[in-house]
């Protein structure tokens, strides 16, 4: 999906971390302790502590958890490595106003992650808008530069979704020479309300774009040529990020890659989502060493940059492995939130049986999943299968065709009354109800399955340290378009 470029794509991993001896002692999961992990937690908290309250990718609080994890990890001897990639960082400062003669007090609009600031005042002109909307998605409403064909230069162009992304449809108006993009909601059953939508970052765009509600954008355009005002008030700014990776050397040529994000929204200091998978992630690649694991496949330990702007980091990863690199990565573990206070656990369904929709696994997700699943049946907890949403950072894995699993426990969806039977908690109330938010702090946290999570995911890594029971990778195919809209709940089109 991105072409980002990155400053490393040579293998820069030739660490040699463990001594030797064997692996003996206590396994992998008789070494997480909660205490230990608690510990990272609040590490975390504190850095956003420091910095404004959040771990936003780039931002000083994300730096510190950059030093605070290589350090512990040069520590024990390992050589962590830091991967650079671009990024654009989005802000949005304050509302959008948008307004014109007769408007109403609070029109439902949003402001387009990554849409570039802008104060117009011009002319409004419908471009191709289907209406009535029919009762299929059909609207093309701005996919094609031709549905411009006669659009006045310096106008704000009226866009219905539908079809092509809205990436296409902003940059297909500015190169009409629109001004501004205000684009409405379809029209259809559960495509009512404003836009809440995400613009590619890697695609530059000049103009300002705003989200609407259908009945907006239907009043809108029986004005007909109305002129209006709009302001978006946002900050767009390239930088640089870095994901921490680090390698316990394999006997063989395989790889496995354990990763979690690191970055946090801009709301708040993100302990549940993704402190948690953090604080997982650095404490197995530490235990991996006190256990003195010697693995026959490779793991590698990933902290990946900007997942919550669109796995960023994770995507200039796989983008930046050569043919022969990507072929010897057999697993992608992923832990995305762990510790919901209000969770189930929740296993990536890897062999499609629960007939969810989501993207199809690569073929070997389906043992994966195993890893997990028999060892909660055999620690007699229940658990359930998650679709692979692309909401994480497995996404940019298994589109490369590289096998993925691992563990959730929930984010802003509702948790049924059904699971309340099976893992206890609060029916009709999100898994985390501070779900990117300035709540989710050290106390939006359930220990207790916290632990379990970080007991399974040791289980699943040492597993597959020992040699993963996987089938080669399989190039996957996808007709689909890649659309990876990271955590957020925003869409692409
Ligand atoms: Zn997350």
């Amino acid at each position: 999906m991105l072409t980002l470029l990155l400053a490393c794509s040579a293998s820069p991993f030739e660490t040699g971390a463990t001594d030797s001896g064997g692996s003996s002692g206590p396994s992998l999961v008789e070494r997480v302790e909660l205490a230990r992990l608690e510990a990272h937690l609040a590490a975390l908290q504190g850095h956003a502590d420091a910095h404004q309250g959040t771990r936003l990718a780039g931002g000083g609080g994300y730096e510190a958890g950059l030093d605070w994890a290589e350090a512990l990890w040069l520590d024990v001897g390992l050589s962590p490595v830091r991967q650079a990639f671009p990024h654009r960082v989005f802000e949005e400062l304050s509302e959008p106003v948008l307004s014109w003669e007769g408007a109403p007090d609070q029109p439902e609009i949003t402001t387009f992650q990554n849409s570039p600031p802008g104060e117009v005042r011009a002319t409004l002109q419908g471009v191709d808008l289907l209406l009535p909307p029919g009762a299929e998605n059909a609207s093309t409403s701005g996919c094609e530069a031709s549905d411009f064909e006669g659009f006045p230069s310096g106008a704000v162009a009226l866009l219905q979704r539908g079809t092509c992304t809205f990436t296409e449809k902003v940059a297909n108006a500015q190169a009409a020479g629109a001004a501004a993009v205000i684009l409405f909601n379809e029209g259809q059953p559960g495509r009512q309300d404003a836009v809440e939508g995400t613009l590619d970052p890697a695609v530059e765009l000049d103009i300002p774009a705003l989200g609407a509600s259908f009945a907006l954008g239907e009043a809108l355009a029986a004005l007909g040529p109305v002129e209006v005002q709009l302001r978006v008030d946002t900050r767009l700014e390239q930088i640089t990020v870095h994901n921490l990776l680090v390698d316990l050397p394999g006997a063989s040529d395989e790889l496995v890659v354990v990763g979690a994000h690191l970055d946090s929204v801009q709301a708040g200091p993100g302990i549940n989502d993704n402190g948690s998978g953090t604080a997982l992630v650095v404490e197995l690649a530490l235990q991996a060493v006190q256990a003195q694991l010697q693995p026959e496949s490779t793991l590698r330990f990933a902290l990946w940059g900007a997942e919550e702007s669109g796995l960023i980091g994770s995507s200039a990863y796989v983008a930046g492995l050569s043919a022969e690199e990507l072929d010897r990565h057999v697993a992608n573990l992923n832990f995305d939130m762990v510790a919901s206070p209000n969770g189930v656990r929740f296993v990536y369904d890897g062999d499609d049986s629960a007939d969810l929709a989501g993207y199809p696994a690569p073929e070997g997700s389906d043992a994966l999943e195993a890893l997990f699943t028999d060892w909660f049946d055999q620690e007699g907890l229940p658990w359930k299968a998650t679709a692979f949403s692309g909401r994480s950072d497995y996404g940019p894995f298994i589109l490369a065709g590289v096998p993925a699993g691992g563990l959730f426990t929930g984010a802003e969806g509702s948790k049924l009354d059904t699971e309340v039977d099976e893992y206890g908690g609060q029916a009709n109330l999100a898994y985390d109800a501070c779900y990117h938010q300035a709540c989710d702090t050290l106390d939006n946290v359930d220990l207790d399955l916290f632990l379990e999570m970080a007991r399974a995911a040791a289980h699943a890594t040492e597993s597959l340290a020992a040699g993963p029971p996987l089938t080669a990778r399989q190039p996957v195919l996808l007709a689909r378009p890649i659309d990876l809209p990271g955590c957020s709940h925003r869409v692409l089109r």
